[in-house]
């Protein structure tokens, strides 16, 4: 594949750089990247892939923008309250970067659905609050061997974490807390999902283009009152039902 000069211009700062260069550009190009969720970290996140020139971006929610998302989600505007947040964001990424294929997909993942939705994608990114849309993608990703970006906020911090194979997510969250604290009810603030949706972003252009160490079995976790970060391993469970040895 031959970048055209636009191509070679708009991507020129990638392009300089030892770790991506001509071959790492290509590869995110080839790429295919499904983001679950397009909230706090997967708006800011789908911003930088398509910009970063991912070749396709497959765009996975039922939702519709509310006025009460705009605070953080920065990639719709005002006069996309109402619409479905695949349509209104797969206008503003292709307005963004043309170059970029997107795929929306105006459903909700399920248990049932999740393989067929993240088939042929080869990284996934999960920025949902809802731990049994976590829980599904999570053992899809593990069934297909797709890595798994897996982005959270709340309040003034954020968590990230990559995984592929074993440990996986669910060895770091066994079960759905009994009352899981959504952004709705304890709030979050609007920087800290650009913070983290960029942070998912890179972590996915790292892992196409085989830059630099990826996070696969760490988790970030990043204070923003503090204004500090750490990172800490992810401890594979020897009873997980998904990646253990007595799973599917
Ligand atoms: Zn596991």
């Amino acid at each position: 594949m031959i970048f055209s000069d636009d191509e070679i211009e708009r991507y020129a700062r990638h392009l300089v750089l030892a770790e991506l260069g001509g071959p790492g550009q290509q590869r995110l190009r080839a790429a295919r990247v499904g983001l679950i969720g397009l909230g706090g970290v997967g708006s800011p996140a789908a911003l930088y892939l398509a910009a970063a020139g991912v070749g396709t971006l497959r765009l996975i929610d039922d939702d519709t923008v509310a006025l009460s998302n705009l605070q953080r989600q920065i990639g719709f505007a005002t006069s996309d309250i109402g619409r479905a947040k695949v349509e209104a964001g797969a206008e503003a990424l292709t307005a963004l970067n043309p170059h970029v294929r997107i795929e929306p997909v105006a459903e909700r993942l399920t248990p049932d659905s999740a393989a067929r939705l993240i088939a042929g994608c080869d990284v996934v990114v999960d920025g949902t609050d809802d731990f049994g849309t976590r829980f599904a993608v999570n053992a899809a990703c593990v069934a297909a061997r797709i890595p798994l970006v897996s982005g959270a906020l709340g309040r003034w911090s954020g968590q990230l974490g990559v995984f592929a194979g074993r440990p996986c997510y669910r060895c770091l969250v066994p079960a759905a807390p009994p009352e899981a604290e959504t952004c709705a009810r304890v709030g979050v603030v609007g920087a800290l999902a650009g913070v983290v949706g960029s942070m998912a972003a890179l972590e996915t252009i790292k892992l196409i283009a085989g830059a630099g160490t990826p996070l696969t079995g760490r988790l970030l976790l990043y204070d923003g009152l503090a204004g500090t970060a750490r990172t800490v391993a992810v401890v594979p469970d020897p009873e997980c039902p998904v990646c253990g040895p007595g799973g599917p």
